[in-house]
């Protein structure tokens, strides 16, 4: 096997662990350098009672030293396939989530209710998925406690310390290093080098501005923008009267823009110990979102009762007045679809609609490609950024798709993309009239052909097990898109949609 010195990691969140474990075979040195102060006190010596305390009193991300990801107090779920490779990777540390965090595993087949675009899943699944239920506060610091534990005397971390540009060698094309500034020195930036580098900075990445500036690359960029909003908070839920709704996760996205633009969340993250007969005995963190620039109101959980009960399904509304709010109502207001197509550059970058609830295991199945590359043991180190993202390449197209088909039917998008040249193209679907008037999108035939295809395929899964299962592997990333779309299902799908069109049922 052959492994070589030293790897640089550039951001210490949930993708950049990942790719750390997964290289710790193939290099002796991984330095992670984090903006951050993540291994502070507070954050990496709290008790798990101390730490869901902080992410319940705190509503400002910096106040803990915590201000890289913005959407960390959000609702987030761990898809199954991504839950599988972090498993593979820390094998200790589902059972100390499960018994000292006090997280919840819970099975889609007995617990969940899925309502998509009015559909409700069919809950009798063919086989079952299992779910992580954990905030995304809580799982960043266990995993990084597990890092640490499992490859600490591999691992340096630079805390504190922002990369700003890339030290590269423009006739090669190659990166050798990183420049960083310490956030509390006032000195100059501080040069690192490696055998590889690596961006794991997420969404607000300045990979694209550290190529054009070192090696004069222009990374060809989508952004669509639809308008979407979440606010998230952490509730204890209590018995409402109806136990079909008690104790389930419940899931009601929006899945059907324009009729549809809002979607509601219940993910249970903690069991607790209540001495209140009417306490379920669970956390849970809950979350409203809305596309199409509508907002739901964050001012006072009255008022946000008031707007559910207006523009929610009905039982969404029945559990949120059973329960006791035990955190700040947090907005976000800045999700976009963001592709970066930088897979003949050097990178492999994506942001997704986070109602898809993907991108954690997206990059857990990135960090899981690249050690694949490794595994092969055949590549030069020079060729495994290429070869990496010709196949991370696939990955982003299935999230891509996945998390895109609704949103170009949002009435108020926006798509701006960026050439090869650098020259940004703006369109929109529509404009009020004071606003300055773009042309409109074309929507690719793929899109419009799934935004047929989901719809009917909905249709068909509140009445099939089989097809309800499929759709779940599918949205937990076990298998790829195209198995909702084998010729059984594909004639089925017409068959629905051809019953529908001759009225010769109500279905
Ligand atoms: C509202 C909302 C809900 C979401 N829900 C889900 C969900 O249910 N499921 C899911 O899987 N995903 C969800 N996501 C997405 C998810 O939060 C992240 O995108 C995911 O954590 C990606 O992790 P990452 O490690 O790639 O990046 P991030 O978590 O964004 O981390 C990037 C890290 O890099 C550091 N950094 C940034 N720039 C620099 C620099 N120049 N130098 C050094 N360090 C730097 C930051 O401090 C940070 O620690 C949601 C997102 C939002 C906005």
């Amino acid at each position: 096997m052959s492994v070589h010195d030293h790897v640089i990691i550039i951001g210490g969140s949930i993708g950049g662990m990942m790719t750390a474990a997964c290289l710790s075979k193939y290099f002796k040195r991984i330095t992670i350098i984090e903006s951050d102060d993540v291994l502070n006190e507070t954050l990496h010596k709290s008790t798990p009672d101390q730490i869901f305390d902080y992410h319940c009193r705190l509503a400002n991300t910096t106040s803990i030293g915590r201000s890289g990801v913005g959407q960390i107090y959000q609702i987030h779920v761990l898809h199954s396939e991504g839950f599988n490779i972090l498993h593979d990777l820390f094998p200790s540390l589902k059972d100390k989530l499960l018994n000292e965090y006090n997280i919840r595993l819970y099975s889609l087949k007995n617990d969940g209710k899925f309502v998509i675009n009015g559909n409700l899943l069919k809950q009798n699944l063919i086989k079952d998925i299992e779910w992580l239920g954990i905030d995304r506060f809580t799982l960043e610091i266990a995993m990084r406690n597990e890092l640490c534990l499992q490859f600490g005397n591999q691992i340096e971390w630079i805390c504190n310390a922002r990369v700003v540009e890339l030290i590269a060698d423009q006739s090669a094309y190659v990166a050798h290093g990183a420049k960083y500034r310490l956030k509390d020195s006032s000195s100059s930036s501080l040069d690192i080098y490696g055998d590889f580098i690596i961006d794991c900075t997420g969404h607000k990445t300045s990979s694209t501005k550290w190529l054009k500036e070192s090696l004069n690359l222009i990374v060809p960029i989508v952004q669509m923008h639809f308008g979407c909003v979440y606010v998230t908070f952490v509730d204890e839920r209590f018995k409402t009267g109806d136990s079909s709704l008690d104790s389930k996760p419940v899931y009601f996205p929006n899945a059907n823009v324009p009729d549809n633009n809002t979607g509601c969340y219940i993910s249970q993250v903690r069991t607790i110990k209540s001495t209140d007969e009417n306490s379920l005995g669970i956390l849970s963190t809950i979350a409203v979102n809305c596309v199409n620039a509508e907002y739901s109101p964050n001012d006072s959980y009255e008022n946000l009762l008031d707007w559910v009960k207006e523009h929610l399904d009905r039982d969404f509304y029945v559990i949120l007045k059973s329960t006791k709010l035990c955190s700040p109502l947090v907005p976000h207001r800045q999700a976009i679809d963001d592709r970066k197509y930088v897979e003949s550059l050097g990178g492999a970058m994506c942001a997704f609609n986070p109602q898809i609830g993907q991108v954690m295991t997206h990059a857990c199945r990135h960090a899981r490609e690249l050690r694949k590359v490794f595994d092969e043991h055949q590549h030069p180190l020079k060729d495994i950024s290429y070869i990496f993202n010709q196949r991370a390449s696939k990955i982003n197209e299935e999230c891509w798709l996945a998390s895109t088909t609704n949103d170009w039917k949002t009435p108020t998008l926006k798509v701006i993309k960026t050439d090869t040249n650098g020259n940004i193209q703006i369109y929109q679907q529509t404009g009020d009239m004071n606003s300055i008037q773009y042309p409109r999108p074309k929507i690719p035939f793929i899109i419009k052909f799934l935004q047929w295809h989901n719809y009917w395929f909905l249709r068909c899964t509140s009445k099939s097990e089989k097809l309800s299962a499929e759709f779940l592997l599918v949205v937990n990333q076990n298998c790829g898109l195209f198995i909702l779309m084998k010729p059984i299902t594909f004639f089925q799908v017409c068959k629905t949609t051809l019953i529908h069109y001759l009225r010769l049922s109500r279905y």
